[in-house]
């Protein structure tokens, strides 16, 4: 008689293995709107339960996704078969260096911010779930936040990772091209005849999570192969421990928090702002002041239609004070300024209202109605968002939706999310409709049509038509390189073989 999966895996693995019906309903929902029960849930307490894991479930030939925090918008974490949980055991500090740290998949980005700050140091991406969100589902998802407009996203940070493949072996991967692992070794061989391919078909924005990120693994810096992993969803391999690069905290901050008569006067002038190189550029339009307000009546938001934070920061107070002056002179008499602040509880405090959007938003779900989150997070060069959101409150417009627009303008990132009611079949047709309509707009203009948040479940069968099916058939056979018989993270990035 055939032993179950979970009473084996409890004699190989040191960590927790969960299979009674009330873990699997809680493993069963992330961020999103799906929702899909786990065979079984493993929490591995190392490196060597994760070796051991995968090795079994290979030979029974079944799938494995892994899951930080589960804060994933697009159902990424989700999965009938194996779920490896790494918050509960795989959660620490491994070094705090000067420029850089190595942690464990599982650790919350808040815990770390809070260790780091001691020494003065941070890593940029700031995911406004940071308080929740893991490491590991960061580099997976290729977070960022809002200041990633001047620092970069979490690939950026990304130096080296170990990473267990579906075989149960292990690859320590880094940028410095010495990697003895025969995968990057075939990797480079795939993609070095193909650089110039791919530098043209990838859109130039400054943040992209969809599909794999072929542009940052090789480009006229060199090769880069731990950065096939970051926004890979765990779909080549799990991950047991990362190095990223840290940075210094800067000396000085200004914050100021801009009111408009509306969204468009806001967007309009988005351009002028980023002359003068803030580090954060940040939006949230009327619905969200509003919701924001019925909680808070005392919020100073001077009957605003849209808000706009900018933030400038640096080692040297003169510059600050010059970009915050220039930049007031250039806005004068397009805005009012609610608020224009140096000291870090004020930063602090406006810097939550912008945080809070997301749940704020979900207060406007009743019943089946819900703001739905599939076109949420394109991304276009800044210089034509303005044009791209009249185009998108048109497609709103004329197909009589409700809708909420917030997001890090700055990027050209907008978070959009109509009202559906997810039990109307007209209604969840007529969203894929605009969504294919609006991303065929975004991939006109050279936008993505994810930034941060990534493809998953909802968004992996865009992805031939973002990139087209040259690169998309170089997708394919990096996914054979790293997971050939197609079990790590099924259902997400390459939809060949998958068995969600
Ligand atoms: C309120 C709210 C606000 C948000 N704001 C932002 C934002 O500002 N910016 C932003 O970028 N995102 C944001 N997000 C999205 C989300 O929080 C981030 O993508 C976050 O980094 C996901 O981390 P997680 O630990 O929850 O990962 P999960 O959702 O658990 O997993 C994400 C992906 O990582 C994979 N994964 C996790 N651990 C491993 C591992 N060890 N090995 C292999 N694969 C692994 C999973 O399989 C999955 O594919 C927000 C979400 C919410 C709910």
């Amino acid at each position: 008689m055939e032993i179950p999966i979970d009473d084996e895996l409890k004699r190989i693995a040191k960590g927790e293995i969960l299979s009674d019906t009330w873990s699997r309903e809680i493993y069963s929902v992330d961020a999103s709107n799906y929702i899909i029960k786990p065979s079984v849930v493993v929490c591995p307490v190392d490196k060597y339960d994760v070796e051991k894991i995968c090795k079994y479930c290979f030979s029974k030939n079944m799938p494995i996704t892994g899951r930080g925090a589960g804060t994933g918008l697009l159902g990424q974490s989700l999965s009938s078969n194996v779920v490896m949980d790494f918050t509960k055991y795989m959660n620490k500090i491994i070094e705090i260096g000067d420029d850089y740290i190595e942690v464990q998949p599982g650790l919350v980005k808040g815990i770390l911010d809070r260790e780091l700050k001691k020494r003065g140091k941070f890593l940029p991406p700031d995911p406004a779930s940071s308080n929740y969100c893991t490491i590991g589902g960061m580099i997976a998802n290729n977070s960022s936040g809002a200041h990633c407009l001047s620092y970069g996203s979490t690939i950026d940070f990304l130096q080296e990772i170990c990473i267990v493949y579906s075989d149960g072996t292990t690859g320590i991967i880094s940028g410095n091209n010495k990697s003895e692992d025969p995968k990057m070794k075939t990797l480079l061989r795939l993609l070095s005849p193909l650089i110039h391919i791919i530098q043209s078909r990838y859109p130039k924005v400054n943040k992209n999570s969809c599909g794999y990120r072929l542009d940052a693994v090789i480009n006229d810096k060199g090769f880069s192969p731990q950065k096939i992993f970051a926004a890979s969803e765990g779909t080549l391999g799990i991950l047991a421990s990362a190095k990223l690069k840290i940075l210094d905290i800067p000396l000085h901050r200004h914050l100021m928090l801009l009111g408009f008569k509306n969204l468009l006067s806001a967007i309009n002038t988005v351009p002028l702002i980023l002359q003068y190189s803030p580090v954060a550029l940040e939006m949230l339009d009327h619905t969200i002041i509003s919701l924001g307000e019925r909680d808070n009546p005392q919020q100073l938001t001077k009957n605003s239609g849209c808000l706009l934070f900018v933030e400038f920061a640096g080692d040297r107070i003169e510059d600050i004070d010059r970009k915050t002056h220039l930049c007031k002179d250039g806005l004068s008499g397009k805005c009012s300024i609610i608020e224009s602040a140096s000291d870090e509880s004020t930063i602090t405090k406006i810097w939550e209202a912008r945080k809070g959007a997301l749940n704020q938003i979900m207060k406007l779900t009743y019943g089946t109605r819900k703001p739905i989150g599939l076109i949420e997070d394109t991304v276009v060069n800044p210089y034509l968002l303005h044009a791209y959101t009249q185009y998108l409150l048109q497609t709103y417009i004329d197909n009589k939706l409700e809708y909420v627009v917030y997001g890090h303008v700055g990027d050209g990132n907008l978070h959009t999310r109509p009202l559906i009611d997810i039990d109307s079949k007209s209604e969840t047709d007529l969203i894929e409709r605009i969504a294919q309509q609006i991303f065929n707009r975004v991939i006109g203009i050279g936008g993505t049509i994810t930034g941060e948040h990534g493809d998953g479940l909802g968004r992996s069968k865009y992805i031939p038509s973002m990139y087209g099916n040259e690169i998309y058939s170089i997708f394919l056979r990096v996914k054979e390189i790293f997971d050939p018989t197609f079990l790590m993270n099924p259902g997400k990035k390459i939809l060949l073989n998958s068995r969600v």
